[in-house]
């Protein structure tokens, strides 16, 4: 922005400039009357962003000034926008009310009594209803090691090191529309998965953070990182003396979670939302699922940005926003405890055997407003009169939806007791609601009519006078009408005059020795004429109406106090949230082609009749989706799948994946059966892409992201790669594929899916006792070749590649030569006795040994063992060791 003196500007632009400097990054909304006004580089940016005129108001600096403006009424509209085009704005309100008839000095005071952020909005019109909006706040620690304050034990296990990949992070995460508010600490390296799992709309960070994309969703300021005190200042928000109080936090966390609060309570003028109290999220009880696992996936979005072809979209039979919400939230990070998944299981289970309550719960649901984000709003003094209603409906919703479930008197399992002892909570307040609350409310507090009557009698008095006297106004009409010999006499209520006496001009003449009637006002057809009575009756009417104003404005206040004061609300919101997502897989599981799957805390593995629900559901009507079987027991962990291109491997791959999430989140698969053995880490790398805009062809990509699966899988985790080392020379790829396939198979020692076009690796099968060869069947009719979509035992004998260029519509010309050649590659092939001379020295080179010694180390228990027995194990693990090593040699010199 251009930078201009305020010197020499007027009383008005002085005080334009003043908001400005306290918010260089944000579009100054600058209330003039109804409008909000926008200024000089800022009129310039947001008439071009909001496609408005662009005009100019008086000049400065001998300049005419630029400026745009749009109308009070319609600025959540330009706002939600601008937002979305990743503007900030600041909203600067008339802090003074002007009082008629007194001469004003100088402009009206004025001040930012809100910074519009991504991360911080409240109003839905800038909200998605099914999704969370994060603002994440990181502040980066010591080395990992050291610095902890709190209790660790078994999390992350990093070294102490200068890398900052290895340093300790502080991370806090709040929705402002919601009252959300965790914690982690974590190491540099499990950013990405924590950014790819939160997407946060916003982030506060020191620059040393490293956030890839992520950097585009930096708030423009840094936040200075508060030093000392943050624990107590974090304390006192939440008006406790200890902030142990809420759990166990880190420095590191506590310091992100006080930056997290001042920066809202900045963003919102001082006025601190009712968040929810910090809960850390460190027991590491969560899925590992990297970004380029969340891209290939399609778990909430789809790799086009949109929602519709996604996991989520195949899911959802949520029937409330806060529902969809919370099943996001669950599907974003799946679980690794067998109980927990267990109970989420239990519960909507229960559900799809009862089905009357369930439908009878769904009623309930449906008429559940999203009280989570009402009671947001009202609690930065945003709240509307329907946010009121919102709560008092999201009340009877909860009680109708615990008498669905028997209202605490049926056998539940446990989520859903929790539910239902929760869906009671607040029903004092709901009771008062009821009986404060019209049924119909006005859109907007100054319409009046939000407060039912019979609920206060000061309140009644004042409207029964105030209706009383528009009655006596009536009645006057007529009698004036009588008295006066007109039938055509009105009495009528004037911006200006007040009530008046309103007859047509011609019959006024007939009035004009009527001394009780004063004539204000005479125009083309109509003369106005006030009387005495008149005028007394406009006052008490006027008087009347603004202390039913005031006293409904107070009474509205109360409520809202008696709302924000209501410690229970949060549970009921979350409670209608957890039901909701358990009846929606409830619906989900009845009709017997989505399972219950049995997650248990070992590494079995098997699919039966698996299918991928989005590419199922994508299917053009009439064609059937062939459900495929995966069994990845130990015994056989490690699928390496060939077949050709559109022959169905990726969905495969990916079906694979979805249903580890599904099964681990908690929800029915899409499969007849489903046995899984808890995955601590997912790895996903079907479909890759080039990444140009950082400068990382398609190979590049690809084995960067088959490094950070070679460095950070483990025993625990499912990988499921397609055609590695598919992006350079043949015999450069084969390599590579073999070298990645036996590190999976005898050093990480994962369960995986291995998709490849190198039919050769087939011949491992000899030497990697895990591996278990599967191709993807295929019928060839008449020279034609026709996807069975099966996944069978054994290997691909052809590629079919040239087939599939012509069904993709490659000439003519081209796929029959590309035909001719092949057919002579393939002779000149078998007449050399091994066909890759990589296999003519394959048998010379020894295949890495099965990793015995780590699996040894990884069943020890330290705590079990007795001086004694540890060092005798030591003993023997070294001779192992030593063993091996000379198994090694020997196997490279024979
Ligand atoms: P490529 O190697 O070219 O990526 P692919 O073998 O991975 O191909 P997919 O992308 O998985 O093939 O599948 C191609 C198309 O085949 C899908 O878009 C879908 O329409 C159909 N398909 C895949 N699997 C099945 C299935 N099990 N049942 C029915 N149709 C399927």
């Amino acid at each position: 922005m251009t930078r201009i003196s305020p010197e020499g500007a007027s009383p008005a632009m002085a005080q334009w400039f003043a908001l400005k400097a306290e918010n260089p990054e944000a579009l100054l909304f600058f209330r003039m009357g109804d409008f909000y006004e926008l200024f000089f580089d800022d009129a310039v940016t947001a008439a071009a962003a909001l496609d408005i005129a662009l005009t100019a108001r008086g000049s400065h600096a001998s300049e005419p000034i630029s400026m745009c403006g749009v109308p009070v009424a319609a600025a959540p509209a330009y706002l939600a926008r601008l937002i979305r085009r990743g503007f900030r704005v600041a909203v600067a309100e008339q802090t003074e009310t002007p009082v008629r008839g007194r001469p004003s000095k100088g402009p009206l005071a004025r001040a930012v009594v809100r910074l519009v952020t991504p991360g911080t909005l409240t109003e839905d019109e800038l909200l998605e209803p099914g999704r969370s909006n994060l603002l994440l706040a990181l502040v980066q620690g010591a080395a990992a090691g050291r610095g902890r304050r709190a209790r660790d034990s078994g999390r992350d296990s990093t070294r102490d090191g200068a890398n900052p990949a290895q340093a300790w992070l502080g991370a806090a995460w709040i929705d402002v529309s919601t009252g959300l508010f965790e914690t982690a600490r974590l190491t540099g390296r499990a950013l990405p998965a924590l950014l790819a799992r939160l997407d946060p709309a916003e982030i506060l960070a020191s620059s040393g953070v490293e956030l890839g994309d992520y950097a585009m969703r930096l708030a423009p300021e840094r936040a200075p990182v508060p030093t000392e005190s943050a624990r107590q200042r974090l304390a006192a928000a939440f008006g406790v003396a200890s902030m142990e109080a809420f759990g166990t936090f880190s420095d590191e966390e506590t310091l992100a979670a006080a930056q997290a609060v001042d920066y809202v309570r900045r963003t919102q003028a001082g006025q601190m939302p009712r968040l929810a109290h910090p809960v850390p999220q460190n027991d590491g009880g969560v899925l590992s699922i990297d970004p380029a696992t969340r891209a290939s996936l399609d778990i909430l979005r789809a790799r086009d940005g949109g929602a519709d072809h996604t996991l989520f979209a195949a899911l959802d039979r949520t029937v409330s926003a806060a529902g969809a919400r919370q099943l996001a939230e669950w599907l974003a990070s799946p679980l690794t405890q067998v109980e927990r998944i267990a109970g989420r299981q239990a519960g909507w289970l229960w559900l799809k055997d009862e089905p009357v309550r369930a439908q009878s719960l769904r009623d309930a649901l449906k008429k559940a407003p999203d009280m989570a984000r009402a009671l947001g709003r009202l609690s930065v003094g945003r709240g509307q009169p329907r946010d009121l209603a919102g709560i008092r409906d999201g009340l009877g919703a909860a009680r109708d939806a615990a008498a669905a479930l028997g209202g605490g008197q049926a056998a539940l399992p446990e989520i859903l007791q929790k539910a239902v002892h929760c869906l009671g909570g607040a029903e004092g307040l709901r009771a008062r609601l009821g009986r404060a609350l019209a049924e119909h409310m006005p859109a907007k507090l100054d319409d009046g009519g939000v407060v039912a009557p019979g609920f206060d009698v000061e309140l009644d008095e004042h409207r029964s006078l105030r209706d009383d006297s528009r009655r006596l106004i009536a009645e006057l009409q007529g009698e004036y009408a009588a008295r006066y010999g007109m039938a055509s006499l009105k009495i009528r209520h004037h911006a200006q005059l007040g009530y008046v006496m309103e007859v047509p001009v011609g019959a006024a003449t007939r009035l004009k020795d009527r001394v009780e009637l004063i004539l204000r006002q005479g125009t083309a057809s109509t003369a106005r004429f006030v009387t005495d009575e008149l005028a007394s009756l406009d006052a008490r009417i006027m008087q009347a109406a603004d202390k039913a104003a005031q006293r409904e404005k107070a009474l509205f206040a109360g409520l809202v106090a008696d709302i924000l004061a209501e410690s229970d609300l949060p549970a009921v919101a979350q409670a209608l949230a957890v039901v909701d997502v358990l009846q929606s897989c409830a619906v989900l599981a009845t009709g017997g082609t989505w399972c219950c799957p049995s997650v248990t805390d070992d590494t079995a593995f098997r699919l039966e009749g698996c299918r991928h629900p989005v590419v199922e559901a994508a299917l053009p009507a009439g064609v059937r989706f062939t459900p495929n079987s995966c069994d990845l027991a130990p015994e056989y962990r490690i699928m390496l799948l060939t077949g050709p291109n559109m022959a169905g491997k990726s969905t495969f791959l990916r079906q694979t994946a979805l249903a580890v999430i599904l099964a681990q989140a908690g929800f029915p698969v899409a499969a007849d059966r489903a046995h899984i053995g808890v995955v601590d880490q997912l790895f996903s790398r079907v479909g890759a892409s080039d990444d140009l805009a950082r400068g990382r062809s398609t190979f590049m990509v690809e084995m960067t992201e088959t490094a950070a699966i070679l460095n950070q899988a483990g025993p625990r985790s499912l990988v499921v790669v397609d055609e590695i080392g598919r992006g350079t020379a043949t015999l450069d790829g084969l390599a590579i594929a073999w070298a990645v396939l036996e590190a999976l198979h005898s050093t990480v020692r994962c369960r995986a899916i291995f998709a490849t076009h190198f039919h050769e690796l087939g011949r491992l099968v000899d030497t990697l006792p895990r591996l278990c060869l599967h191709t993807m069947a295929v019928r060839e009719w008449q020279g034609q070749i026709v996807f069975l979509h099966e996944v069978l035992a054994g290997t691909a004998k052809k590629s079919w590649g040239v087939h599939v260029a012509r069904l993709a519509g490659v000439p003519a010309g081209v796929v029959d030569r590309a035909g001719r050649l092949l057919r002579e590659l393939e002779r000149a092939e078998n007449t050399i006795p091994e066909p890759l001379p990589l296999f003519e020295a394959h048998k010379a080179i020894p295949t890495v040994p099965e990793n015995t010694l780590g699996q040894r180390l990884m069943d020890i228990d330290p705590d079990t063992l007795t001086p004694r027995g540890a060092l005798d194990l030591l003993y023997e693990l070294c001779r192992e060791a030593r063993q091996q090593a000379d198994g090694v040699e020997q196997s490279f010199q024979s």
